[in-house]
């Protein structure tokens, strides 16, 4: 059994529903309110765990009730916890939203606890770094931490796989250091100013990518699945028809689907496969880890294989 590595964020995202906006200084009744775990670093341990496999979470909690709450969601998954660091004086991250009847949102996001997964931190839990097989990256921890992360694990042999979002630029040195890079096409037009609206600009922009030091580049690309894009030429794998209610932490189940697949030896292109029916299966319910498959359920959609 391979195993696996996540060193982001935990973030507790608290939705309200409302009919409309309040104005300012105004106070409304809300719909609902109901508090769902996510952040994408943890988001990915926990399709990782769905799927079975073996994880480490490196991240940090406030000492609040969120994070406490938050502890006992990894524990309930068996998510190995000794690299969430729980620290007194500052909150858990938390994403508040409000979401009008409507369909529109308001996100206020803090970092809180997130931001305190410093490269020294990390120093202090490099064991559990290099001793996976498998490192997820995200970028919702400070970016010079993602940086020594990749070192840390490249420089043990180990693969990183880098889901570069949300969106922003990247230093050349953090790409160099990467093994597969996996951006929906909105996070690789503007990680590559290509534009990435057609299949020649996806390319593109994969090309761009690999001549920086990427290993192999993935290009998510919501309903018509994945493209892989190597020195031989630009693949699409097609995603799997279903029908999407919430597409939220699809691309978190993707990545995960796809480091488990390619943990048990499968060639890129069936990893992708797989990382297509686990994300096709992850919109299909709503929520983000609430959504997320076993493997049962992926292997079911890909028709028994
Ligand atoms: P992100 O969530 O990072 O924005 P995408 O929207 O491209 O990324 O979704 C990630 C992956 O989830 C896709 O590559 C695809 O495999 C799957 N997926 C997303 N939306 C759908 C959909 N409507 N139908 C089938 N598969 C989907």
């Amino acid at each position: 059994m391979k195993r696996y590595c996540v060193v982001g964020s935990l973030n507790m995202d608290m939705v309200t529903r409302v009919e409309r906006f309040p104005e300012p200084g105004e106070t409304l009744r809300g719909l609902s309110f109901t508090i769902f775990p996510g952040g994408k670093g943890a988001n990915q341990a926990v399709a990782l765990a769905r799927l079975g496999a073996g994880v480490e979470m490196v991240g940090a909690l406030g000492d609040d009730v969120l994070g406490h709450r938050y502890g006992e969601v990894l524990a309930g998954l068996g998510i190995g916890a000794s690299g969430v660091n729980v620290i007194p004086g500052i909150s858990t991250g938390t994403a508040s939203i409000e979401v009008t009847t409507a369909g529109e949102n308001h996100i206020v996001v803090v970092a809180g606890a997130n931001g305190t997964v410093t490269p020294a931190y990390l120093e202090t839990r490099r064991a559990l770094v290099e001793s996976c097989d498998y490192l997820l990256l995200q970028l919702e921890i400070p970016l010079e931490s993602v940086l020594l992360a990749a070192a840390m694990a490249r420089g043990a042999g180990r693969a990183v796989i880098l889901d570069p979002a949300p969106a922003r630029e990247l230093p050349p040195e953090l790409v160099a250091q990467v093994s597969v890079i996996t951006p929906n096409e909105t996070e690789a037009r503007l990680l590559t100013g290509e534009d990435t609206s057609t299949d020649a600009g996806i390319h593109r922009a994969g090309q761009w990518l690999l001549a920086r030091g990427v290993g192999c580049v993935v290009i998510k690309a919501g309903a018509r699945g994945a493209f892989l894009v190597t020195a031989e030429g630009c693949l699409q794998v097609p995603g799997f028809p279903v029908q999407a209610v919430d597409t939220v932490a699809a691309g978190d189940s993707f990545n995960a689907g796809l480091a488990v697949a390619l943990g048990q030896g499968a060639p890129m292109a069936q990893a992708i496969r797989f990382a297509n029916a686990t994300g096709a299966l992850s919109t299909t319910r709503e929520g983000a880890q609430s959504a997320m498959p076993g493997l049962e359920e992926v292997r079911a959609l890909m028709g028994g294989i």
